[in-house]
């Protein structure tokens, strides 16, 4: 039985990976700073003696005993990490460092949570581990984009130092069950907005592409990633099917049969025109790939927003 820290266990992508991790017969240790967390993520786990939940922020220095570490803290929605954007820069630069301090002092395998953003509004298509991307470093998402850049550096030099054992991921957008009906990112308003046959709010043209990867298959590519021993990365990971925004919207609205207007509204700064994973080197390293399709994901997400908000 292995112990495993996650931290930002109480969000989205981290409840689902808590869940998994304890099915598969681990302990798992939960922190979470509840900022864009929530209890109901966690509710059916608190009981079980094999999780136990810290309510505590990253950036204050860890002391856990552990075999794996997952680093998930970090709000992911650009609404949210848009709203404090220092503390996102510490969340991603001092979460990364206590969490490599930690994995260094107990000799354990620690996994980041990476992302697509780091290659910003990319120039090559689709993006692949090798490109270095193209991010606007003083504009309102930098803060999230490069915190996580810095977060990578960190890694690999903590690896190269120390001989810490990492592996660094690169998620593209994913979706499902457990995010927030008021997160802000794209999914969650489409559904809410549907659900009430409010206005779709589509930004911009609605002409942007992205690759929309369901949550059951992400969370078996982390646990995949951090299974394999003496692998760092970085790896893509996300489901290189790519739609139009637009697309999404008129999808969100069929399988809902919703009366919802598509309307435009100005399209966020630096908001990135295309992105789709390069996945070969998970296909091939990591045997992973994404099952999943966008109608079968949206329908099961749909069904939750449903159920939990009795819309
Ligand atoms: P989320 O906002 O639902 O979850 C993040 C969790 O981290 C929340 O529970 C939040 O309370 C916690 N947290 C934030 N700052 C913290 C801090 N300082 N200390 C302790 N806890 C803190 O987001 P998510 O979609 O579940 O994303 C999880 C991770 O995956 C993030 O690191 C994100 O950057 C990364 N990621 C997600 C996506 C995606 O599409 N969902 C894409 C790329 C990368
Ligand atoms: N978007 C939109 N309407 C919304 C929310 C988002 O048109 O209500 C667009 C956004 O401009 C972006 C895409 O949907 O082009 C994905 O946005 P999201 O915030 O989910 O994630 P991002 O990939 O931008 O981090």
């Amino acid at each position: 039985m292995k112990t495993i820290l996650v931290t930002g266990g109480a969000g989205f992508i981290g409840s689902h990976l808590c869940k998994k991790l304890l099915q598969s017969g681990n302990k798992v240790i939960c922190l979470d700073n509840m900022s864009t967390g929530s209890y109901d993520n966690i509710a059916s786990m608190l009981p079980n003696p094999n999780f136990k939940f810290y309510n505590a922020n990253i950036v204050d220095a860890l002391q856990f005993d552990a075999n794996e570490i997952y680093n998930l803290a970090c709000p992911a929605s650009p609404t949210q990490y848009q709203q404090d954007p220092i503390m996102t820069l510490r969340t991603c630069f001092l979460g990364a460092l206590n969490v490599l301090e930690l994995a260094k002092n107990l000799g354990a395998r620690v996994l980041q949570a990476s992302t697509s953003e780091i290659y910003g509004d990319p120039l090559i298509h689709p993006q692949f581990e090798d490109y270095n991307g193209n991010v606007d470093i003083t504009g309102p998402r930098a803060c999230y984009d490069e915190g996580k850049r810095i977060a990578e550096t960190l890694f690999f030099d903590y690896k190269r130092k120390y001989g810490v054992d990492i592996c660094v991921v690169r998620i593209f957008n994913t979706y499902g069950p457990n995010m927030l009906i008021n997160d802000g990112r794209v999914i969650p308003n489409f559904i809410a907005q549907a659900l009430q046959d409010k206005d779709i709010t589509v930004y911009g043209s609605g002409l942007q592409t992205r690759s929309f990867c369901y949550i059951d298959d992400l969370v078996s590519g982390l646990i995949t990633a951090m299974g394999k021993n003496n692998f760092s990365g970085p790896i893509n990971l996300g489901n290189p099917y790519e739609m139009t925004i637009l697309d999404l919207a008129n999808l969100i609205i069929k399988l809902i049969n919703s009366n919802s207007n598509i309307i435009h509204m100005k399209l966020p700064m630096n908001d990135p025109a295309h992105r789709k994973p390069d996945i070969e080197k998970a296909r091939a390293v990591l045997g992973w790939r994404p099952y999943t399709s966008i109608e079968e994901g949206i329908e099961k997400t749909i069904k939750y927003f449903k159920e939990k908000y009795k819309f």
